[in-house]
Formats: C-alpha cells, structure tokens, sequence
C-alpha cells in the first residue's frame, strides 16, 4: 500500500562539469558531451500506485492513526485523497462553467494526480520542457498544454515546437525575439502585470508586462509577424480581496482592446491561479467565483464572445485539500523558566536560549526561544516544550519559507505507546486540548536552526513517539522537498473517497 517515490528520483546529468572535462572532438556526440535529448518518446511506464477505496465522509485523521500504530519506523507519510481532486474539478465546474481549469503543474507534479486530472478533461499548465513531457507522455493532447513562463529556455522553446505545444506567454520584448527565432508559428499570450498587492505571493515582482508597455510591445508582435492570441495574468498566490480578481479582468479587457486597435483578434483569456484550495483562508473560492463570473459577464458577455476560449491555470486550488502530512516526534526539549526570584533553575532555560541564539544570529531560534520564555512566564512557571518531528522546511514545509503558509499542527496520537489521544475528529475538541495545554515550538529534524515549522503554539504535553498532522499539504510541499541531511521524504499511500466513480 505505500509507495515510495523517493527512491525513483532520477540523478542529474549536471554533475558533470564540461567546463573542466574536455572531451577530444572524437568522442563528442551531437550536442557534445551528452546525447541530445530535445524529442521525447511517446511511452508512459507509469504504473498507478495502489489505491484504496474509502467510503465518502471516513475520517482521513481515523486512517493516519491506524497507520501510525502499525509504523514500525515511525517515519513520516502522506494520506492522498484522489477523490477529493475530483470533487474540487466538479466545484470547478459548477462554479465557473465558461472558465476551462489548465492546472499547474509546478504545485505537486503528483503523476496519480496529474493522470486524474487528464481524466477528468482538465488542460496544463507547464513551465518547462520536463513538465510538457511528463503530461504529454500521459496522452495528454499538446493543444491542452499552455507553456505559461514568460522567460523561457531556449532548448525548452525547442521541445515545445517538436511537440506542437503551440501555446505559451511572454511579457517582453527579447522574449518576442527568441520567439521569432525559435518558433514563429507559437499562439503567443501576453502576459500582463495586474494589481498583485492584495495577495501574500506577489508575482508580479518577477513577471508581467506593465500595461504601459503593452502597446509597444504588440507592435513589435505585430511587425515580426507574429501571431498573439490572447491575455493572460497571474492576481498572485494568497490572495486576500476577491475584487482583485475582477479587477485584473478588467485590465484583460483593456489588453484586448488594445490588441483589436492593432489588428489583433485575440480569442484567448487566461485567468491565471492564484485560487485557494481550502476554505481556511480569508477570501473562500466560492467568494472569488461568484466575483469573476459577473466581471467574465460584464467584460467578455457570453453572447459576444462566442469564439472566445476562457482558461485559468489552478495549482493549489485543486491539490491542497488532498494531502495529509503525519509527522512524528523524534526528540524534546523541556524548557523550565527562571523562578520568580531571578534564580535559573535550568541550564537550558528559555531566556538562555533565547540570548544564545541571538548570539548564533539565528532568527528563528531566537524568536522561537524568547516566545517561549514571554509565555511561558506568563503561564507562570509551567515549562514550555521544543518538539522535533521528522519532516521540516527542507522537506515537505518549505510551504513555509516559499508558499508563506502557515501551518496548523494536530494531534494525532499521543500517549508513547501508540494509545490515541483524540477519540472525537471534531476540530472544537482539538482546539480545546490545545488551549489547555502548553507553549511549544516544533522543529523538523535537520541540523539547521532555520528548520523550524511552528515557533509559537499551544498543544497538550506530547512525547517522543507520538504524532502528529497536518492538513491541506497538497499544494507547494512534496514538490520542492529535498532529502537535505539525509531525511527521507514521507511515504505517500493513496485513498479515494469517491470510489463510486471510475477515477483512474
Ligand atoms: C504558480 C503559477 C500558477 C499556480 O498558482 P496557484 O496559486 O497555485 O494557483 C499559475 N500560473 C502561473 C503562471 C504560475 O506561475
């Protein structure tokens, strides 16, 4: 039932340093040192994990604790609910019928999920020529693949030509050159800069055509003879006002009557991502929906726009929800606080701590640490806990450091011997342990004081042993983790809630 995909990571090529290897001519292949490798082949020897049906509405927590008791290891692992991908596509569906979902790969590049979502008819967006080949190697159509970076590889522009992946944005002059030379007959889409300020991932740091530039820069188009087809933006990730995202369609209105005055019939209208996976956030996805599907209205009415194709390029919003991360504690720290008369009665006390890791010019230490000390006094002498579980920010929580999320420990079983400690799976009763217990940080497992998932918080006194969760982990974890230190990357078992329906 578990599936280890952390032993199938291909080595890369790039350990060789051909600046400092110099083959004689003789031995040099096309390309020099290596083969080139710009075509793919058509085959997909992916094999399907095993997944195993669950009834609609079995508790995820309930199964990651019938696992934990049987681990031997104790290692980390995922619970993957591919029903619930499934049930985010539908919601896709109902909400934003005119709207066609091109999910991003760069989220979790999950090959199960990724052949779901082919199923179900969803498009992707990919960012380079490993993602075109992963999802076009599962069948996927190339007209269903929008190469949505703006700054693209040279070799990469080749794939997408040799493939027919004719879809992809710019946001820049150099880069409509590049395009001319490379693949002139592309469907360009402009990308442009709209309001990025309400979101927490402001995109539009790095890319987007300031809407000053647009007329510049289709003229340019325009006298290469190439051929744009629409607009595209990104709102940024995190964001906090849905009016955002009607305001940026707006501004793709504008674009397209810019674009009609130059001669251009644009047919393409990409809505970017930028829409959350969980409804614990500030601006849910139905607020965000209902907002669009009236600007969609007011800009680009149905009845006039009858050739008019609407994407959006949804990362986080289809995945987040999917996957539930159990973590175990590996080791502890008890920190006893100064007694009210000054006196140190621990070597480690969190004041010390606290100056010491200043001193290490450790922030997160430092701010972890007197956190520590500032509650805990305030709790009045009761101690304050530092937990290290085996999974961190080099892991699957570089949510935290990249995604600026900020993740919500649970627990899942506490009592050493595998004895569960939440019978109920209602969140009030967890909130309610956590509220009577105690201060604490928690620390992945790596050498590194930066590796720290939550710095200030409360939960009930745990032990080494015991475990503990954390939901909506499916967006922008397992994706960029490493096995830094030498950590293993959480096993990953597959469930599907939905499995009535003939999924995958
Ligand atoms: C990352 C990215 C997305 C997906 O963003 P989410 O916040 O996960 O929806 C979509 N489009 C582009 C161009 C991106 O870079």
């Amino acid at each position: 039932m578990v599936v280890d995909f952390a032993t199938s990571t291909p080595t890369p090529s790039a350990a060789i340093d051909s600046s400092t290897t110099k083959p004689t001519t003789t031995t040099l292949m096309k390309g020099g040192l290596f083969a080139d490798t710009t075509t793919t082949t058509a085959t997909d020897n992916f094999e399907l994990p095993p997944i195993t049906p669950i009834a609609s509405g079995t508790s995820i927590p309930k199964l990651l604790r019938a696992h934990a008791a049987d681990s031997e290891d104790h290692e980390p692992f995922y619970i993957i609910d591919v029903g619930q991908v499934a049930r985010k596509y539908d919601q896709w569906v109902a909400a934003l019928p005119r709207v066609d979902p091109f999910y991003a790969v760069k989220c979790n590049g999950d090959k199960t999920i990724l052949k779901l979502l082919a199923k179900l008819g969803t498009g992707f967006d990919c960012a380079s020529k490993a993602e075109m080949d992963t999802v076009l190697k599962m069948g996927v159509p190339a007209d269903r693949i929008i190469y949505a970076h703006p700054c693209k590889m040279a070799s990469h522009v080749k794939f997408a030509s040799q493939n027919n992946v004719r879809m992809m944005t710019f946001d820049n002059e150099h880069e409509l050159h590049k395009m001319k030379e490379l693949y002139p007959n592309a469907r360009l889409v402009l990308r442009v800069l709209t309001d990025n300020s309400r979101s927490i991932c402001n995109l539009g740091l790095k890319f987007g055509a300031a809407l000053a530039r647009v007329p510049h820069m289709l003229q340019l188009a325009k006298d290469l003879e190439l051929d744009v087809v629409g607009v595209s933006y990104h709102v940024g990730s995190g964001c906090f006002d849905a009016q955002a995202f009607a305001d940026a369609v707006a501004v793709a209105k504008t674009v397209f009557n810019i674009g009609a005055e130059l001669g251009f019939k644009f047919n393409l209208l990409d809505l970017g991502g930028g829409f959350p996976g969980s409804d614990n956030v500030n601006v849910k996805f139905d607020d965000i929906a209902s907002v669009l599907r009236v600007a969609l209205d007011k800009h680009f009415p149905a009845a006039e726009n009858k050739d008019l194709h609407i994407i959006a390029e949804p990362g986080r919003y289809f995945v987040s929800a999917s996957h539930t991360l159990a973590v175990s504690v590996v080791a502890k720290r008890t920190i006893v606080l100064p007694t009210t008369n000054g006196e140190t009665n621990d070597a480690n006390s969190a004041a010390n701590q606290a100056a010491m890791a200043s001193a290490s010019a450790c922030p997160a230490a430092a701010a972890a640490a007197a956190m520590a000390a500032a509650q805990g006094r305030a709790a009045d002498g009761a101690p304050t806990f530092m937990y290290y579980v085996n999974d961190g920010v080099y892991g699957s929580f570089n949510c935290i450091l990249f995604d600026h999320a900020v993740v919500a420990p649970r627990v899942l079983v506490s009592g050493n011997l595998g004895v569960v400690a939440m019978d109920s799976d209602s969140e009030s009763d967890s909130e309610e342990r956590a509220e009577s217990g105690f201060a604490c940080s928690i620390w992945g497992p790596t050498c590194d004081s930066m590796d720290c998932i939550t710095k200030t918080g409360r939960l009930p006194e745990l032990a080494i042993g015991d475990w503990l969760y954390f939901e909506d982990m499916g967006a922008y974890t397992v994706a960029a983790s490493s096995t830094f230190n030498g950590f293993p990357k959480p096993k990953l078992m597959y469930v599907n809630s939905e499995s009535h329906r003939n999924l995958l």
